[in-house]
């Protein structure tokens, strides 16, 4: 089977907008219930001679705050179940939250290759708060604009190398 690349991140970081940029053909999208977005929520993808699948474990997105972090929760376990490798969104826009924190955590035990991104850099250049996401023990961050694709190439870079 192809590698599969899962993303996590708190609803409004980007994760659809960053799926549309990397979509490629077959593409589900998911029913039109209440409480259900219409994202497209597994992507095929190809970058440089790499085929892969990419899955939005957030394309079913709570309504109400209080369930958004136990829904966090599950996402996470998703991603650690079945991917290859796990993309962590978060919001450049404003400092990482404490749902993050715990988010980052689990995935940091779950001993599969994490790839923070910080979505919403539009200039993607070195923000307010680059040297805070390193206390989230992932890594180094990469720093995208997926409205105005910036440093979405070096992201995929990234990702393929795990495969
Ligand atoms: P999701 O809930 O994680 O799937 O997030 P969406 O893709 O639906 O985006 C949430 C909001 O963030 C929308 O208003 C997007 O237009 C906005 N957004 C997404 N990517 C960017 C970005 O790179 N820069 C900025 N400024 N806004 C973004
Ligand atoms: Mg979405």
């Amino acid at each position: 089977r192809k590698p599969v690349v899962a993303v996590v991140g708190r609803p409004n970081v980007g994760k659809s907008t960053f799926f549309n940029k990397v979509a490629g053909k077959r593409i589900s999208i998911v029913e039109d219930t209440p409480g259900v977005t219409r994202d497209r929520i597994y992507v095929d993808a190809e970058w440089l001679n790499y085929k892969f699948t990419m899955i939005d474990t957030g394309g079913i997105e709570p309504d109400s705050k209080d369930v958004i972090l136990s829904q966090m929760r599950e996402q996470a376990q998703i991603a650690i179940d079945t991917a290859d490798v796990i993309l962590f969104m978060i919001d450049g826009k404003s400092a990482y939250t404490t749902g993050d924190e715990e988010i980052a955590l689990m995935l940091q035990r779950a001993g599969k290759p994490v790839i923070l991104t910080v979505n919403k850099v539009d200039n993607a250049l070195p923000n307010e708060f680059y040297y805070d996401y390193y206390n989230l023990g992932l890594g180094e961050p990469f720093l995208i604009s997926a409205i105005n694709v910036l440093g979405i190439g070096d992201l995929l870079d990234e990702i393929v190398q795990y495969f």
